[in-house]
């Protein structure tokens, strides 16, 4: 699946664009927008020129050079100050982002607070020894292959990450998201390449990260941040032979293209891409039951969340064919009916949603919930299919990225496994009516583990805990990587190395797992 293109109206190209070195054009303004009127927002923003994403690439690796040695004292109090930096300006913060994103204060305060949780969470872990725990093997006297040497599996930091934004998560998917504090506590530099659709925020946020950095008199590489129209920057800073690592989060089109420039490279280099989902809602007619009005309303609450712009929004709901069921969806469809959803990010995405519930209705879905309107703010959609077309049209497989949700109708448990297995690769399954052990309920667990990275089996799957046992991943597409979180403190393994020191000093020895 490659989702649907998003074209990028936040980006005011101006025609005057020159080749200045190999790929980078120059002399193209940037804009942001008011994601309410759609006016420009600021002054215009002059792009990342080859020169200076050199300088920023350049920076970062020098910082590399000793931050990989850090110890997790130094790394804790980095990523704590710049909690304190975020929180400190959080009423500007959130003044701006909300007008770049329309995504309203409440929600914005809450991800600014998301955020700093996260990197203080990476502080406590890094600080904790997260990032240097090793596997110490004695050596065994003796012949092989039960006698070896001394050995220790430690591990080394990969050097500077270029990270991605994304553009429906401005604080906490961003220039100070969960991708860059992982990796400053695993002791790698950064490079973020801001989003087009909250260029001032981001500089905001990266000018205060910058002066954190200052006030405690470590190198400013250790954060670059880097802006351009079009895609030259991001290709060009992925391609760059000191970039080490990638960490993408956003749409399955933009991550597959930076991932294969990644795997393209001379020397290839691992590329963590979180991507677009569908999150299945798989429900047996006991559980529509039992929920009754109360869990109507809260699915019509996760469909509609944010405007419907979570990568863990509930776009599927596989239903078996009963009474309990269609009483469920007749219910459903009037709580949506009073959603009333707020300013999509962009006018492309709006655009993009109609294109894509256009496109679920042309491959044989039938609406049972559609009132399109003209403008920014969409309203809910909801359609049904049955399960053999749905399985058959690759069209209805794909993320529409908005508060839009497709029932599809099955016959058996054999029909709901079935259409899971066509989905292949999500973020998140939902179970609701696997209580009671049984050889449908393992046979739902076992096809739902399958192809998410979370299974819920109460509650909806908007709503990602920063946890120890989180994983927020899964197959493709929902990630490049689905053996790796982007959230949670697993997050921080996906920039270390193992390496295995035999017979090490005892000078090594005793650094415990810190790299020299
Ligand atoms: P996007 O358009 O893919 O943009 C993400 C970043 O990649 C931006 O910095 C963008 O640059 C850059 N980019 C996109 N295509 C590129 C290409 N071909 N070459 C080089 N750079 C490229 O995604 P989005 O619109 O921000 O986010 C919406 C999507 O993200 C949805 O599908 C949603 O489900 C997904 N998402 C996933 C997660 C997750 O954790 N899995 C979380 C949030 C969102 P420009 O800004 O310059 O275009």
């Amino acid at each position: 699946r490659d989702g649907h293109a998003i074209p990028h109206p936040q980006l005011e190209i101006r025609q005057q664009a020159t080749l200045h070195g190999p790929l980078i054009r120059e002399h193209t303004m940037l804009q942001s927008f008011n994601a309410r009127t759609q006016e420009p927002f600021g002054s215009s923003i002059a792009p990342t020129s080859a020169a200076e994403l050199e300088a920023a690439i350049q920076a970062a690796d020098l910082a590399f050079d000793t931050w990989q040695a850090s110890d997790g004292a130094t790394r804790a109090k980095l990523l704590n100050a710049l909690a304190e930096a975020i929180e400190h300006d959080r009423e500007k913060l959130v003044e701006l982002a909300d007008t770049e994103t329309g995504l309203g204060p409440v929600r914005l305060n809450g991800e600014l607070d998301r955020t700093a949780f996260q990197l203080r969470r990476f502080a406590t872990l890094a600080e904790t020894g997260g990032a240097f725990a090793f596997t110490d093997d004695p050596a065994v006297a003796g012949a092989p292959p039960a006698g070896h040497p001394h050995m220790m599996r430690v591990r080394v930091p990969l050097g500077p990450v270029a990270m991605f934004s994304a553009s429906n998560f401005p604080f906490a998917f961003s220039v100070l998201g969960g991708d860059t504090a992982s990796a400053l506590a695993a002791g790698c530099s950064v490079v973020v390449k801001a989003h087009s659709g909250h260029l001032h925020t981001s500089q905001r946020v990266f000018e205060q990260s910058q002066h954190a950095i200052a006030k405690l008199g470590l190198p400013k590489g250790l954060l670059q941040m880097v802006q351009g129209a079009g895609n030259d920057v991001g290709v060009n800073l992925i391609k760059h032979p000191r970039i080490a690592a990638g960490a993408f989060t956003g749409s399955t089109r933009g991550g597959a293209a930076l991932r294969d420039a990644a795997r393209a490279r001379v020397r290839p280099i691992p590329f963590y891409g979180e991507l677009g989902s569908i999150n299945p809602v798989v429900a047996t007619p006991a559980a529509l039951k039992a929920g009754g009005d109360a869990l109507v309303q809260t699915l019509a609450g996760s469909i509609t969340l944010g405007c419907g712009q979570f990568c863990t929004n509930p776009g599927l709901l596989v239903l078996q064919r009963s009474a309990e069921s269609t009483e469920f969806v007749n219910h459903l469809v009037e709580a949506l009916k009073t959603q009333k959803p707020h300013a999509m990010l962009t006018k492309a995405m709006r655009q993009s949603l109609d294109h894509g519930t256009a496109a679920q209705l042309a491959a044989g879905a039938k609406a049972l919930l559609h009132t399109p309107v003209a403008e920014i703010n969409p309203n809910p959609y909801l359609a049904e299919v049955d399960a053999a077309t749905f399985m058959a049209q690759h069209a209805l497989q794909e993320e529409v990225f908005g508060p839009a949700t497709l029932v599809v109708w099955t016959d058996s448990v054999e029909q709901t496994l079935d259409v899971l297995h066509t989905v292949g690769g999500s973020l998140t399954v939902t179970l609701w009516g696997a209580e009671q052990e049984s050889a449908d309920a393992k046979r739902l667990v076992r096809g739902s583990t399958a192809i998410a990275g979370r299974v819920l089996f109460a509650g909806v799957p908007t709503g990602v805990a920063v946890t120890a046992a989180q994983q927020h991943g899964g197959p493709w597409p929902s990630s490049t990587e689905p053996m790796t979180t982007s959230v949670g403190d697993a997050a921080l393994d996906r920039f270390l190395r193992p390496v295995c020191l035999q017979d090490m000093p005892a000078w090594l020895h005793k650094r415990q797992g810190q790299p020299c």
